[in-house]
């Protein structure tokens, strides 16, 4: 059986998230009624001249910097030229020779302390097309120009990914980082993040790359996985089966969970790409370069390793806790609302309120348990007004709406018992009822300890100190 390697190339669409359009003052905003924000530029009415939109190209330079790449000092926009019902001027104005950025790269994390380097190729600006509505009409097609000239940075990396998994994994970063940086809000439900997965196969140990297919569009994680391993397998039966994997791209239906041929691949050529007389070189100076990085966010590479001195998590905690920005700002609230308990905080956090929001569908931005609730919680466990245990019982009454933690404990009274007179009163009734496992335990059944203990607990309801009864027990067990 000959053994084969994988190998993946992603190119990633993220719409940046302007006000406006790339090349017209046209609105963005997601949901409008058809054709309401598209004005003479978008629609390629002829005589009319698109003005780049400034804020893209700090976007862009964002993006270069945060991934280690070179922000061009001189970029060219191009026409990609193509017919289709949705793209009126009949040529989309991308870049092509000279992208905005080119040249970096970008860490993935595979396990715990197990990252890899993928390289990023290069990512240029370009408008969105419109598009072509099949639904509600009968034998007729809708065209919606909402969507022409909206801006793209088209992120395309080195094929240097070797799994679906890896190719997730590095998705997952880049949509992190975009919505960091704030340059998109990384909705793939609305399709300002999507994918096309370039994959082909070779036997492992040859250096040179298989023929690949591209698969269009993908707006899932677990698309992007699933179409990428089936896309693996049927390459793999293709060519074991006497074939060769033709160039192509090729559409990944989620229903049936396979790739089906869409069009043969097109070549650069075939676009006859030409420098837009209409626009511009861009040109960036220095000082605006200096000027973008001075205004960049910490980002989350940076964020995980503070975290990690700062607050004595694992990596993997810290990863967890990074993977959004909103995630981690969340989290170190409650960490300073806590008084400092950021190995406390990230338990609760990646635990009860990450199960909690889990299962009632709900968003970390609007979690019924506020960042400095969960805080003043965590302060009740640490100076022992309530046990670990119970705090949950508390969480779940402050999930509900029933108030602040200290009004939760208070109402329900589960203030833990950690008077020690108090406590000793149960253990001297416990250990009267039970003088038959005494005799075990003084034979020598130590491990019979854990049956007393759990008897005070029980006739406390779960609100003696563990820490003390434990300790009192030991002493009139042993003394
Ligand atoms: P286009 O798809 O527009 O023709 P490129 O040829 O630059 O553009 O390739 C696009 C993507 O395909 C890149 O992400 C690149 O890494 C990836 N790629 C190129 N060749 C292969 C291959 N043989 N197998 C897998 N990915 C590849
Ligand atoms: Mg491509």
């Amino acid at each position: 059986m000959m053994e084969w390697e994988t190998v993946i190339g992603l190119e990633i669409h993220t719409q940046l998230a302007t006000n406006s359009k790339i090349f017209s003052g046209a609105s963005t905003t997601y949901g409008a009624a058809p054709n309401t924000q598209a004005c003479a530029v978008d629609l390629g009415m002829p005589g009319v001249l698109p003005v780049l939109n400034a804020e893209v190209v700090r976007m862009a330079a964002k993006f270069g910097l945060a991934t280690h790449s070179t922000v061009a000092p001189r970029s060219v926009f191009a026409r990609k030229n193509y017919f289709y019902p949705d793209l009126p001027k009949g040529y989309q104005i991308s870049q092509f020779e000279l992208p905005i950025v080119h040249g970096g790269w970008l860490d993935i994390e595979l396990e715990e302390g197990v990252s890899k380097r993928i390289g990023i190729t290069r990512a240029h600006l370009e408008e969105d097309a419109g598009k072509s509505l099949h639904e509600d009409f009968h034998g007729m097609t809708g065209i919606d120009l909402n969507r022409a000239g909206t801006p793209l940075l088209e992120i395309v990396s080195e094929p240097d990914m070797r799994s679906a998994k890896e190719a997730v994994a590095y998705m997952k970063k880049i949509h992190a980082l975009v919505r960091y940086l704030g340059i998109s809000d990384g909705n793939m439900q609305e399709g300002s993040f999507r994918c096309d997965a370039n994959v082909s196969v070779r036997p492992k140990g040859q250096q040179e790359l298989g023929t690949r297919s591209e698969l269009k569009n993908i707006n899932s994680f677990r698309f992007v996985e699933q179409a990428i391993n089936y896309e693996v397998e049927r390459q793999i039966m293709v060519i074991e089966g006497g074939g060769a994997v033709v160039q192509e791209t090729r559409l990944y239906d989620p229903g049936k969970q396979e790739t089906r041929p869409m069009r043969s691949k097109e070549e650069a050529n075939d676009y006859r790409y030409f420098p837009d007389p209409d626009l511009l070189p861009v040109e960036i100076d220095a000082a605006f370069i200096e000027a973008v990085r001075a205004g960049l966010p910490e980002l989350p590479d940076a964020k995980k390793q503070r975290f990690v001195e700062q607050h004595g998590l694992s990596e993997y905690d810290a990863a967890v806790l990074t993977a959004t920005r909103e995630l981690a700002d969340y989290y170190e609230a409650a960490v300073t609302a806590s008084g400092g308990q950021g190995k406390l905080a990230a338990n609760w956090v990646m635990g009860e309120l990450s199960g909690a929001l889990n299962r009632d569908d709900c968003d970390i931005t609007n979690s019924p348990v506020s960042a400095q609730g969960l805080g003043e919680l965590l302060q009740r466990i640490n100076d022992g007004t309530v046990s670990g245990k119970l705090a949950k019982q508390v969480f779940e009454a402050m999930w509900n709406g029933e108030g602040s933690a200290d009004a939760v404990i208070e109402s329900k009274g589960l203030k833990q018992i950690s008077d020690v007179s108090a406590i000793e009163g149960i253990i001297d009734e416990v250990l009267a009822g039970s003088p038959k496992q005494i005799e075990q335990y003084r034979a020598g059944q130590g491990k019979l300890l854990g049956y007393f203990v759990g008897q005070v607990m029980k006739a406390t309801q779960g609100k003696a100190n563990p820490g003390q009864v434990n300790e009192l027990l030991k002493k009139k067990l042993d003394g």
